[in-house]
C-alpha cells in the first residue's frame, strides 16, 4: 500500500477521524496515512491508518487489501468491545512518569538535548482522539532523526521498528541501541520506560526514576509547567 505523501491538513484531519484517530485494525495510535486500495477515482485521496505492525503485515502479503478495507470500513476503535483505557485516548495533556519521584505535569517537552525535543506530547486537535505523541532520536551517527511526528510513523526504510508490547508503545533503533519505550499507564499518564540514544554527541538514558546525561545521574531534574522540563 503506497504512503500518502500530499496530504493536505484538512484532508488528514478527514482520514484521522474517519479511522478513530488510531491503527484500524488494532487501535494503536501511532500510524502512517494509507492510500485504501479503492476502484474509485474519486478527486479526493482516500486513505486509511495503519500501525506499523499492521502494515508491515501488508507488506509482507499476510494481510490482503480487502481485509484492510473492512477493516476500514468498521475500525476497531470504533468496536464496543475495544478497551480504550489501554491506550492513549485522552483529551488532556498528559502526565508524565519520567525521571525521579515527582508527577510531571503540564510540560510538553520533558527534556531537550542541544536543543533538539526528545519527546514532545500534546492533546488532541480540537479535543478529540489521541494524545499526539512525537519522537525524535538520533541515528546511527547520532544525527536527529524525527521518527514520530504528531503520530506520525515517518521512517520507511526499516530503520527504526515499532512494537505494541502490553501497554507499551516500542521504538527501536534496527541497529544501534537507540531506544524509546512509553508505557501507557493509563488514558492520560504515561511512563518513559525507558529512552535511551546518542545525539548530536551527547548520550542520554531516561527511566521512570531517574536521568543519566553523559554518564551522569540526575533524579527530579525535570520541572513541571513548562514547556520544556529540562534544557541539556
Ligand atoms: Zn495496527
Amino acid at each position: 500500500m503506497p504512503s500518502l505523501p500530499e496530504l493536505t491538513a484538512e484532508q488528514r484531519e478527514d482520514i484521522r477521524r474517519i479511522c478513530g484517530f488510531a491503527c484500524v485494525r488494532c487501535g494503536v495510535t501511532i500510524y502512517r496515512y494509507l492510500a485504501l486500495p479503492t476502484d474509485k477515482h474519486a478527486d479526493e485521496p482516500i486513505g486509511t491508518l495503519l500501525c506499523p505492525t499492521c502494515h508491515g503485515l501488508v507488506e509482507e502479503g499476510r494481510l490482503t487489501p480487502a481485509q484492510v478495507c473492512s477493516f476500514h470500513a468498521n475500525p476497531v476503535v470504533r468496536q464496543r468491545h475495544f478497551a480504550r483505557d489501554r491506550l492513549p485516548f485522552s483529551n488532556e495533556l498528559p502526565q508524565l512518569i519520567v525521571g525521579g519521584a515527582r508527577l510531571l505535569r503540564d510540560t510538553p517537552i520533558p527534556v531537550t538535548v542541544e536543543g533538539e525535543p526528545l519527546l514532545i506530547f500534546a492533546p488532541p486537535r480540537r479535543g478529540n482522539g489521541a494524545t499526539r505523541i512525537s519522537v525524535r532520536l538520533g541515528g546511527r551517527d547520532g544525527t536527529p532523526e524525527q521518527i514520530v511526528d504528531g503520530n506520525e510513523w515517518l521512517p520507511t526504510n526499516g530503520s527504526w521498528h515499532f512494537l505494541l508490547r502490553g501497554d507499551r508503545y516500542s521504538i527501536m533503533a534496527a541497529r544501534g541501541d537507540g531506544l524509546a519505550v512509553l508505557r501507557i499507564v493509563s488514558r492520560s499518564r504515561i511512563a518513559v520506560e525507558h529512552l535511551r540514544t546518542t545525539i548530536k554527541g551527547r548520550r542520554v538514558e531516561v527511566t521512570p526514576d531517574w536521568l543519566e546525561i553523559d554518564g551522569k545521574r540526575y533524579v527530579d531534574r525535570i520541572s513541571s509547567g513548562n514547556l520544556i522540563g529540562l534544557e541539556v
